[in-house]
């Protein structure tokens, strides 16, 4: 099914000039991490098995937690003790869960997992075990689990790597990419290898002059990866668009179909420091910025730090009134405060000055349907869903939404048409519950 047109695209400001060419900070104040809340249900609702108790003592990979929809483990990101659980919020869940509560010591002790480190020379389900127990995950954002991609896949030739981020504000990704250069081809080649493709290529955007010199420096030694260079258009980094871009093909569900796995830079960083350092993630570089903090920064902190900490020691917000959004401005709803822990799939935290805007009547202009990168009729699915039509929001494809913001982005009467567009997801999964209850 083609689904790919080229007309659902715009550049969009990037704003990335706040933070791409500062460098990192690696916060270790003890007033921001002494405390750090690892949630114990994966990042899709999945229920985890937990291994630790109250009182015990962790190092630095300590294995906490398996998820058991996948199997995957979460480790410890500080060495200290379990304290305790606590309910609290959760970005990408959408509502409070129990997190693990570990008071940081400090000492930084680490333990190895010899399982997890393997040579490029392993065989090909060597590589895809220890990409599962070193509980690798997606970092662009959904933290579907990297290992299940490659299990028993054949027929991939390519594998692509994603470094478009091509959210707003967001430079995680250009930094990581730049800095960990090297430990990025390394975890390139164990993927190759995992799914017994020949290539890889990297995507990056064009115009990252820096980045690109960086990588073409490195890829000297690395004849099966090439660099192509992607219009900076939203939403390029999305699978399908980027896809299109590089290969000129489409594909029914998944990239495997046309011989392609996707797989984000930061990922591939994370296979390397796992197979090679024995290192699972247990920290995130994540990007703080917006219009609304004092310093925008990339900074590196334990995976289960609290945001406002983060931005408290980044000089807090500069405005009275502030949407605090757990990713970048396209795609992320506004949370209700500050009191979320980041997650491995947190790339960033974006602090914006509430707007308020007047709604207008629909001009029937049809930009959203032009915009729309999944060819589908943002405008017609908002008309279906206030009239709570589901055999018409069927018709209109809407579950084919990848919730990307940008018909509500392009509205020029400022409707939130995306969040209609969500709606009618939703309605149309509510429905298919209940009639499965019936049968
Ligand atoms: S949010 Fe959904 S409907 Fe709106 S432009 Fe993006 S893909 Fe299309
Ligand atoms: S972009 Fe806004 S005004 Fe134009 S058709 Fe879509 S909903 Fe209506």
């Amino acid at each position: 099914m083609g689904v790919i047109s080229s007309r659902g695209r715009k550049h969009i400001d990037g704003q990335k000039h706040l933070t791409a060419s500062n460098e990192i900070i690696n916060i270790t104040n003890k007033d921001v991490i002494g405390k750090i809340y690892i949630p114990i249900v994966g990042p899709n609702g999945a229920d985890m098995e937990v291994l630790v108790n109250d009182g015990d003592q962790v190092k630095v990979g300590t294995k906490l937690a398996i998820r058991k929809d996948f199997g995957i483990p979460e480790y410890s990101p500080v060495s200290g003790k379990v304290i305790g659980k606590e309910n609290r919020y959760h970005c990408s869940i959408g509502r409070p869960v129990q997190h693990l509560v570990i008071e940081n010591d400090f000492k930084d002790e680490k333990t190895k997992n010899p399982s997890m480190i393997v040579p490029l020379e392993a065989s090909r389900q060597e590589i895809i075990d220890a990409i599962k127990e070193a509980g690798i995950v997606g970092l662009g954002g959904a933290g579907f689990p990297t290992y299940v991609k490659y299990n028993g896949v054949e027929g991939i030739e390519t594998i692509l790597i994603n470094g478009i981020e091509c959210e707003p504000y967001l430079t995680t990704d250009y930094r990581i990419m730049k800095d960990k250069c090297e430990l990025m081809l390394l975890g390139i080649q164990y993927l190759i290898k995992a799914a017994n493709a020949q290539t890889a290529v990297i995507a990056i955007k064009k115009g990252k002059k820096e980045l690109k010199e960086k990588i073409e420096e490195v890829l000297a030694k690395y004849p099966n990866v090439s660099l192509r260079e992607v219009s900076d258009v939203y939403p390029m980094g999305w699978e399908r668009t980027l896809i299109h871009e590089v290969f000129k093909k489409d594909y029914d569900r998944l990239p495997a179909e046309i011989g392609v796995i996707v797989n984000n830079a930061q990922t591939a960083i994370s296979v390397a420091d796992a197979l090679i350092n024995g290192n699972p993630i247990t920290h995130r570089c994540i990007t703080v910025s917006g219009d609304a903090i004092a310093r925008p920064a990339n900074v590196i902190v334990p995976v289960g730090t609290v945001a406002g900490l983060i931005i408290k020691e980044l000089g807090g917000y500069t405005k009275e009134d502030v949407n605090v959004l757990a990713g970048g401005p396209m795609t992320s709803k506004g949370l209700m405060n500050d009191t979320f822990a980041i997650t491995y799939c947190t790339g960033g935290i974006t602090v914006m000055e509430r707007r308020y805007y007047k709604t207008e009547p629909c001009l029937r202009c049809g930009s959203c349907i032009k915009h729309c990168p999944a060819s589908i009729q943002p405008v017609n699915i908002m008309n279906a869903v206030k009239a709570k039509d589901n055999k018409r929001l069927e018709e209109l494809e809407t579950n084919r939404c990848i919730e990307c913001g940008l018909c509500s982005f392009v509205c020029p009467s400022k409707i939130e048409v995306t969040d209609f567009v969500k709606k009618g997801k939703l309605q149309l999964k509510i429905a298919a519950m209940k009639k499965n209850i019936k049968k």
